[in-house]
């Protein structure tokens, strides 16, 4: 008997071409993190200063150099990061490769699907929007063709 689940329901998860990676993650760990994306082709990239808790609770951080916060919050860098579906694994795993000390507090990745993606300079959509000059596509058919 095939389980027909309702858009509607939590347990329905559509599939996508492209996902949004967000992760939040400590600040001075973000330069590290950005660099080894870019080396791997990831050029399109979003951040911004957030505050948050979780398992680290209100604990400033340790480091020297960091944020301290006054009240109960800490404070992190959200990135946000749309790839192809294909993108998404090597993505993660890069992250996590960068941001991990293997203290509480390292941060979380969360993984959308993104319906479409459109480029406002020229209105594109879908795969020609979410291309990136020199990106990764542009590196692996490169590196294919010759
Ligand atoms: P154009 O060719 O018109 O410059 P583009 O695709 O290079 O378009 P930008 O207009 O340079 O995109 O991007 C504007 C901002 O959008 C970037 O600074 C970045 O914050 C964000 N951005 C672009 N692509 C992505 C992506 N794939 N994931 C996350 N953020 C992105
Ligand atoms: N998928 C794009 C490319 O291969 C890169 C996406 C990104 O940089 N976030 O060109």
């Amino acid at each position: 008997i095939p389980i027909i689940r309702a858009q509607t329901s939590p347990d329905f998860v559509p599939d996508a071409k492209f996902y949004k990676v967000e992760a939040i993650l400590r600040p001075w760990r973000i330069q590290q993190v950005s660099s080894a994306l870019l080396k791997m082709g990831i050029r399109g990239v979003t951040v911004s200063d957030v505050r948050g808790f979780g398992a680290q609770g209100g604990l400033t951080e340790r480091q020297a150099g960091s944020e301290f916060s006054e009240d109960t919050f800490v404070a992190k860098v959200k990135m946000e990061i749309v790839v192809s579906k294909d993108q998404v694994e090597g993505v993660i795993a890069k992250i996590i490769e960068e941001a991990r000390t293997g203290e509480i507090g390292d941060g979380k990745i969360f993984l959308t699907p993104i319906s479409d993606v459109i480029r406002v300079r020229t209105g594109e959509r879908g795969e020609k929007a979410e291309r990136m000059m020199g990106g990764h596509a542009d590196m692996s058919s490169a590196l294919s063709t010759s």
